[in-house]
């Protein structure tokens, strides 16, 4: 039997990281929904579209593939055959992204890519309205929390890990104001699905999270 995985929750809970890791373990496709929502948000920056105009948006979107190459380095993000893996996670994009991903009709038709990629297979989608709107059926739903306190500490220590300049206070901002614009947007916002099993990851470690949700997945 086929099986859907939804994983959502609030930014730096900690979602991608897991949801790589169920899928590795699981041996499912891994579909990274805000990476595509960076993607567009990238493209758009780069061309100067102005992000309050959904209908240029639009237009930009439709001009556009995304692809996600599963690698063993991981997953690779493509616009139109250029490699924006690194160039989706900046401050800018960052910063942006959810005003691009707040208009509704570059989430219908982000929906329907994302529809697509995980029909006929089994896939983990880490996201923000995969239990609740992209895929309502999902056999299992997880929606993952963390203090913002937590969330913020974890990105801080990856950006230091990774030799990039972070300022904790600027991240914990940076978190809550994105939380804030993406559960209270009017179309499909950042919400717990009523099926969907909590699971607050603020003293867990990534393994214990992953393995919580193996479990839950066999059950
Ligand atoms: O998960 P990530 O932090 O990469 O997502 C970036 C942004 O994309 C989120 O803050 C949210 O605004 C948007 N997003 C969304 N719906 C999704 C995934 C991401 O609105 N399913």
């Amino acid at each position: 039997n086929l099986m859907n995985i939804a994983i959502d929750g609030p930014a730096g809970a900690g979602k991608s990281t897991v949801a790589k890791l169920v899928a590795e373990r699981l041996s499912y496709l891994y579909i990274d929904t805000g990476a595509m929502y960076r993607a567009l948000t990238y493209a758009a920056l780069e061309k100067n579209v102005n992000l309050e105009d959904e209908d240029a948006l639009d237009q930009l979107l439709e001009g556009i593939d995304i692809d996600l190459k599963h690698t063993k380095n991981g997953v690779l993000v493509y616009v139109n055959k250029a490699d924006v893996t690194e160039l989706i996670r900046t401050d800018d994009v960052n910063k942006h992204v959810s005003l691009v991903a707040s208009h509704p009709s570059v989430r219908i038709e982000m929906v329907e890519r994302q529809r697509t990629l995980a029909k006929g297979t089994d896939a983990v989608l880490d996201g923000r309205d995969i239990g609740t709107y992209v895929l309502p059926d999902a056999e299992l739903k997880v929606f993952l929390t963390a203090s913002v306190e937590e969330r913020a500490r974890r990105r801080h220590e990856e950006q230091v890990k990774k030799g990039l300049p972070s300022n904790l206070e600027e991240l914990k901002k940076d978190i809550a104001r994105r939380d804030e614009l993406d559960s209270t947007r009017e179309f499909a916002p950042l919400k717990k699905a009523n099926d969907a099993v909590e699971i607050d990851s603020t003293s867990m470690s990534i393994e214990e999270v992953a393995a919580s949700i193996i479990n839950l997945a066999k059950e």
